[in-house]
Parts: C-alpha cells; sequence; structure tokens
C-alpha cells in the first residue's frame, strides 16, 4: 500500500512538506473487511479544514486529520478480496477512504454500491454524491428558493455551486439567479447552465458589476460558497430580510482573504445567516438523489462536462488535489487513480 499521510498540518497553505508519501504493508483481512483499489477520488475543499494546525476537535463537525493520519477522502474503489457478505469481490464500491491506491477496510466505511452510469463511472462523486446533495440542502431546505426570488450563488463554477445555479433557475424558476465566478469562460459556462448573469471576481470593477447585474434588484436569497472579497461585496446588495446560506468559505481556508467590513449590513438590513453541513441531511439524501435523478431525465440538471477529471498515480494525488484552490476545476474536480 502507497498511503499519503498529514507530514506536517499546515497553519496556511500547502506546502512541498504537508504531505508524504508512505509505503506501508496491507494486514490481514478480518471479518468484515474488504481489500479494495481505489479508483477514483473525490477532491473536497472540506478536506483542507480536517487537517489545520492546532485544531480543536469540538469544534469540528467530523473528526480531524492529525498529524500522521493518512488524508481522509471519499472514493470508489473495487473490491479485491472481501471478507464482507455486504460487498463481495468485484463490486464497485463508494466511502470514506483516505489517499492510497490500496486498502484494506472494515465494510462501515464503505456507504454503498457506487452508482454506474454510461461513461460516468465516477457519478457517485459528483452528480449522485455530496456535490449534488449540498446544493440541494442549500437550495431548497436552507434558503427555500421561491419563483420570486432573485439569488446569487458565489463559487458558481465550481462543484456545488454549478448545481445550485441549476437547481435554483432550472428546476425552481428563480426569478433571477446571479453567479459569481473567476473569469470569462467560467462565467460563460455557469450562464450556459442556466444563470441569467455571472460576474467575474477578478474583474476590478467586480462589485459594480456584481450590482448592475441585479437588474435594479437586492437579493433575496445567497448561496455563499467563497467568503471574504466575494461575500463583502454581496452583503450591501442583500434585500433587508434577505437570507445567506453558508455552504463554504474558500476563499479562507489557506489562511488568505478574512476581512469582511460590511457586516453591519446584517444588522442594518436584517440579514438571516444560516450555516450548514451535508451530514446534517443524511436523512433525507436518498431522496435527494432521486429527485436529482429525475431532474437530469427532465433536462433540468445537465450531466455532461459537469466535472473536471483529471488522472494521476498515487504520487501525483496531492498536486492534483490543490487544484482546487488555483481555481484550475470547472465543476466537480476528480481524480482517477492509473497505475504508473
Ligand atoms: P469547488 O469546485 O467550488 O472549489 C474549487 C473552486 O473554488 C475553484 O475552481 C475556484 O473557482 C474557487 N476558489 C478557489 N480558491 C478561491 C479563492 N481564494 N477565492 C475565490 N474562489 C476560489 O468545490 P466544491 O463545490 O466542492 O465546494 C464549494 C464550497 O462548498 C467550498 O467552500 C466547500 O468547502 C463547500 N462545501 C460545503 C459543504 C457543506 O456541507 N457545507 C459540502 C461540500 C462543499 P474560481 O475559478 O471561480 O475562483
Amino acid at each position: 500500500q502507497k498511503v499519503w499521510i498529514l507530514a506536517n498540518p499546515p497553519a496556511a497553505e500547502l506546502l512541498p512538506d504537508t504531505f508524504s508519501l508512505e509505503t506501508r504493508p496491507l494486514p490481514d483481512l478480518q471479518e468484515g473487511d474488504v481489500l479494495i483499489q481505489v479508483e477514483y477520488l473525490s477532491n473536497d475543499p472540506a478536506q483542507r479544514g480536517w487537517m489545520q494546525k492546532d485544531v480543536d476537535p469540538k469544534r469540528l463537525y467530523v473528526p480531524p486529520v492529525y498529524k500522521g493520519d493518512a488524508i481522509r477522502a471519499t472514493g470508489i474503489a473495487r473490491v479485491l478480496k472481501s471478507k464482507s457478505a455486504k460487498y463481495p469481490e468485484g463490486s464497485r464500491v463508494t466511502g470514506s477512504f483516505a489517499w492510497y491506491d490500496y486498502a484494506v477496510v472494515n465494510e462501515s466505511k464503505i456507504t454503498g454500491a457506487a452508482i454506474e452510469l454510461p461513461n460516468k463511472p465516477y457519478a457517485s462523486l459528483s452528480v449522485f454524491g455530496m456535490t449534488s446533495v449540498t446544493a440541494y440542502q442549500g437550495i431548497f431546505d436552507v434558503l427555500d428558493v421561491k419563483p420570486e426570488h432573485t439569488v446569487i450563488v458565489s463559487g458558481a463554477a465550481g462543484a456545488v455551486g454549478s448545481t445550485a445555479v441549476q437547481f435554483a433557475k432550472n428546476v425552481i424558476g428563480a426569478k433571477r439567479v446571479v453567479g459569481i465566478a473567476g473569469g470569462a469562460a467560467k462565467c460563460a459556462w455557469v450562464k450556459q447552465l442556466g444563470a441569467d448573469e455571472c460576474v467575474d471576481y477578478k474583474d476590478p470593477n467586480f462589485a459594480a458589476n456584481l450590482k448592475a447585474a441585479l437588474n435594479g434588484e437586492f437579493a433575496d436569497r445567497v448561496f455563499e460558497n467563497v467568503g471574504g472579497d466575494v461575500l463583502n461585496a454581496t452583503l450591501p446588495l442583500v434585500k433587508r430580510f434577505g437570507k445567506i446560506a453558508f455552504c463554504g468559505m474558500i476563499s479562507a481556508y489557506n489562511g488568505e482573504n478574512p476581512n469582511v467590513s460590511n457586516l453591519f449590513e446584517i444588522i442594518t438590513n436584517r440579514i438571516t445567516l444560516q450555516g450548514f453541513i451535508v451530514i446534517d441531511f443524511l436523512g433525507k439524501w436518498a431522496s435527494a438523489v432521486q429527485n436529482v435523478a429525475g431532474w437530469i431525465k427532465e433536462g433540468k440538471v445537465a450531466i455532461d462536462d459537469v466535472e473536471t477529471v483529471v488522472s494521476a498515480t498515487i504520487e501525483d494525488v496531492p498536486e492534483k488535489y490543490k487544484l482546487l484552490f488555483t481555481g484550475s476545476n470547472r465543476g466537480k474536480l476528480v481524480t482517477a487513480l492509473v497505475a504508473k
């Protein structure tokens, strides 16, 4: 087994010595264990939060990744050997794995069989996985978006954001959906997915452009993925008694961009802020996925080209992960693990 471990928990940016690759012997299978070969790894900004320096486990929603631990990651794997009645040899499964090529894991780490779609063997990590369910929870449950709403979605060309845009516009039919993304090409894609407008936050006139994109209205609802400057430009544009769902804050995960000076807007305009975590939605997970499948069939949610799939040997896994923070992905960033 080759496995990446957390060698030096990062205080800010991920550094060359943050991770180290170890070779370890595989243990024998006990009752309930399977030997897996990892095929696909999900790249999630959240993983960065689990491995921070001086983390207080009481403030996290899952156990942290401590110094010396394998880097936890959701993945899809093939079962090569099995002592589990649930997951026989040859089955493809999804679950909570790590940055390794092979592993012996207990069946309790497996969440279920991987959903197979033609040309999309990684669907359980994207359209039929946490990505869609997070967007679903934010748009339908937390924000309760209605057809009369004007909605802003930041991180709109990312995995969750691009899905949230489609739910708000194509499923609910919200009056106006404005995406925020980095660069003209990404913004064009967000509009292709259904957004009425998309604003490039890297443009020096971003704040004015965002205001103009709202067509003279304020936003009833905001799906926030980014934080920092992007959130700061959004706050003065939220309608009185409007609501912001805090899904993520990727601009601050590596230590930068903490400044939000417009917080007084929350008071003057009585804005509701609600953070949420998708694990609180486990009970509604299956029905959310079922609804998404229906909307795909109806053509309301796109399934083609909504992921960026990068191939990597186990040695290259950290470098692919870092692409999340350089804006290199459009839609879900999936790593396909290949042999050397
Ligand atoms: P994304 O695909 O959106 O993440 C990568 C994208 O984030 C990049 O392509 C880039 O897009 C943008 N980005 C990266 N760094 C910055 C930065 N410094 N400033 C602004 N934008 C940046 O990942 P996901 O869709 O998986 O996650 C989106 C957000 O949702 C994250 O904050 C994540 O933590 C959160 N999340 C929360 C969950 C929950 O349960 N609450 C569950 C899943 C995700 P661009 O080129 O446009 O800058």
